[in-house]
């Protein structure tokens, strides 16, 4: 793509405004370089703007800030054998399926991603590789390895710590591979079947003692919790993002225990929840639409087997205490593929009955917040990484409209045009 001039003109019929909660009609976005120049009504071009830039005109399109996705894990399969798969291939293929994966996010118009667990050989080089121009991927935000205790959720990403002073040398040892987050096990999860679900894999104070590290070293902290017990945890410890934060009681019998005041000092202390529906509700659609099987129900929650509804109902009332969600599929789960990250803002408009533009604004500016990068992406805004993803139709209507980007711009550069990939 060295034909790429350094100014570019990207011209829709709607242009998403700075704070990415309405249109601005007719309008165009100008490109220097690798960052946004400026937004300006299409009238307003100088009349021989073709002579000193690349003019797109993309027509009847709704133009976004690219999507920043929370939560994926770049060599997962995303079929419903993915822990099988993650278990038992060698790293090249792992790595094979990353590289794919990553091409297939950055097109669908996902062009930031955080990966939350992924094997460190797998994920530094092939961000090392995207970072280079060697392959096309998202802007990467990356855990490497989650850490976990023996035999413990996603064991076999590599990184097995069990005491406090072994889980910090493991956050010492993701930082020198080059983390920008670390990601913990706070409970066990349904993908790995030696690790419980219902409990605590880490004290409240062994997680302190991870946050206090990564704090140290400048790096996010984010932590898995399925069960009640394990929200409390992370609440204590002050892990900055709560990924999953579903209320599981210990009891294998329990349903879920919901705890108000761990939710009131979760909201008062900012911390944000990645509540992964998007993927539940693919999970429901593919098992209607397509009548593939629904990924297995875990031993230690298949005593008492809760529907989503149960779980919508309590985030709800997370939302209501003022706690604030990512946008975060779970990217390479059963059924999460990599190129729908939009299926969070179905799920937010559809399952929890937000606006669409709030659906949008968490796609986009608000988990760019979350995952500390609300300083250069996740606005169409001057002196922002150009990072552009547009999209047939109305979204702001019609929520299903975001799905495959037609036209995506990475920093500047056209990675796909009117539904034509160029890289
Ligand atoms: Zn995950």
């Amino acid at each position: 793509m060295s034909s790429q001039s350094d100014r570019k003109v990207f011209i829709a019929t709607r242009v998403a405004n700075e704070n990415v909660d309405g249109w601005l009609k007719d309008h165009a976005v100008v490109v220097d370089g690798e960052k946004i120049d400026s937004i300006v009504p299409k009238g307003q071009l100088p009349s021989d703007v073709a002579d000193t830039s690349d003019v797109f005109d993309l027509g009847d399109v709704s133009l976004l800030p690219g999507l920043v996705d929370a939560h994926c894990h770049m060599h997962c399969s995303a079929t419903v054998d993915a822990q099988a798969l993650a278990l038992t291939e060698d790293v090249q293929r792992l790595t094979m399926r990353a590289v794919t994966a990553m091409r297939k996010a950055v097109l669908a118009g996902t062009t930031t991603i955080r990966d939350l667990g992924a094997m460190n050989e797998v994920s530094f080089p092939v961000r090392a590789a995207v970072e280079s121009g060697a392959i096309p991927g998202p802007r990467m935000l990356l855990a490497g390895t989650p850490i976990t205790i023996t035999a413990g959720h996603c064991w076999f990403f590599g990184t097995q710590a069990d005491t406090t002073a072994e889980v910090i040398s493991a956050v010492r040892n993701q930082v020198r591979l080059g983390a920008n987050v670390i990601k913990m096990m706070a409970t066990g999860g349904m993908f790995t079947p030696t690790a419980n679900p219902r409990k605590p894999q880490y004290s409240a104070e062994t997680l302190k003692a991870a946050v206090q590290e990564a704090e140290r070293s400048g790096v996010q902290i984010v932590a898995h919790t399925l069960a009640a017990d394990g929200v409390q945890n992370c609440v204590e410890a002050g892990i900055h993002n709560l990924i999953h934060a579903r209320w599981y009681d210990q009891d294998p019998d329990g349903e879920l225990d919901y705890r108000p005041d761990v939710v009131k000092q979760m909201a008062d202390q900012g911390q944000w929840v990645d509540p992964t529906i998007g993927h539940h509700l693919l999970g429901v659609q593919t098992r209607d639409d397509e009548g593939l099987p629904a990924a297995p129900v875990h031993w230690a929650v298949s005593n008492k087997v809760i529907g989503d509804e149960a779980h919508v109902e309590l985030m709800m009332k997370m939302l209501d205490a003022g706690v604030r969600f990512t946008s975060g599929l779970d990217m390479g789960m059963p059924h999460a593929t990599h190129d729908m990250s939009a299926a969070n803002a179905w799920s937010y408009v559809e399952w929890l009955g937000w606006s669409p533009w709030k659906a949008i604004h968490t796609a986009t500016a608000a988990t760019a917040e979350a995952v500390r990068v609300g300083d250069i992406v996740g606005q169409i805004k001057p002196g922002m990484f150009a990072d552009l993803a547009a999209f047939t139709g109305d979204p702001a209507q019609n929520i299903r409209d975001l799905r495959i980007a037609s036209t995506v711009v990475q920093s500047g550069r056209v990675l796909k045009l009117n539904d034509r990939d160029l890289v």
